[in-house]
């Protein structure tokens, strides 16, 4: 290889290696009681678990990317959730991201997530359990049609609305983010009980994809909690200024991280200067 071309690799190797948070170097979780630190997109959690990657309910994708970690509150959530999803015979559910080992921010991908307590679960049931290799590379389905304004018909499943509901009303869920074409589509399909899409709240991207959250944990004193979702079933005014151009205005842009909370940076000070 020439000289510039060697130049050039090394370049592009420190280039990625410097884009990694120092929570990405993190590959164990932090001992102690299990905490949920922080906030959901400012935090960390000690004591995390990794989710068991066996499972005769739900199927764990990207396992080599080693996210599938998270508070026990969440573990919890994903075997009641897909245990249930079983019993009604929705299809093998699909996890993806949940936590880093010790949680915190990502280089790219994902603002929340940093607590232990966000899970990303994918909205297609499959009938038959997928391979090692389909789970490494998943095939997103896109629910929502191209300009935006309603699921995709042939796409859509029975089964993902009762999934989105089986998740919302789990006692534990505070909030689930999917597409705006997709609350629409639970709002229409709902009948008379609504309660549940309280919880549902609508949010760019989310087309393939339900982000679950749950609520700080007993005993996590740290966790900051999120104000609950405006009263009623989000289905009215708030909605439908969805599907109205330039509004909401505008995908809030990176704002510059606040300070991690203190339990959280000494966390970090710790790792590396054990190093
Ligand atoms: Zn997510």
């Amino acid at each position: 290889m020439k000289n510039w071309m060697l130049g050039l690799v090394a370049l592009m190797a420190s280039g990625s290696a410097m884009a990694l948070t120092p929570w990405q170097k993190i590959d164990h979780p932090v001992g102690g009681a299990s905490q949920a630190v922080g906030g959901f997109a400012n935090g960390c959690i000690i004591g995390a678990q990794p989710l068991p990657l066996n499972s005769p309910d739900y199927q764990v994708m990207r396992t080599d990317q080693r996210r599938y970690f998270g508070h026990p509150d969440l573990l919890a959530f994903i075997q009641r959730l897909s245990s249930k999803a079983n019993q009604k015979a929705l299809g093998t559910v699909l996890i993806g991201d949940m936590a880093m080992p010790a949680g915190g921010r990502f280089s790219s991908g994902h603002a929340s997530h940093q607590s232990g307590l966000d899970v990303d679960i994918w909205l297609q049931l499959p009938r038959q359990r997928w391979s090692a290799q389909q789970l490494l590379k998943p095939q997103p389905i896109d629910l929502v049609s191209s300009d935006g304004k309603q699921v995709v018909a042939r796409q859509w499943q029975p089964q993902i609305g009762s999934l989105i509901k089986l998740a919302a009303q789990d006692v534990e869920v505070t909030r689930i983010f999917v597409n705006p074409a997709i609350k629409q589509r639970l709002c229409l399909d709902a009948g008379a009980d609504r309660d549940w899409l309280h919880k549902v709240r609508p949010w760019f991207g989310h087309r393939a994809h339900m982000h679950v959250r749950l609520r700080c944990p007993a005993g996590s004193l740290e966790c900051k909690e999120q104000d609950p979702p405006p009263p009623g079933d989000g289905c009215g005014a708030e909605l439908a200024s969805w599907f109205v151009p330039h509004q909401p205005s505008a995908k809030p842009g990176k704002p510059v991280p606040p300070p991690l909370p203190p339990t959280c940076q000494a966390l970090l000070d710790n790792h590396f200067a054990a190093e």
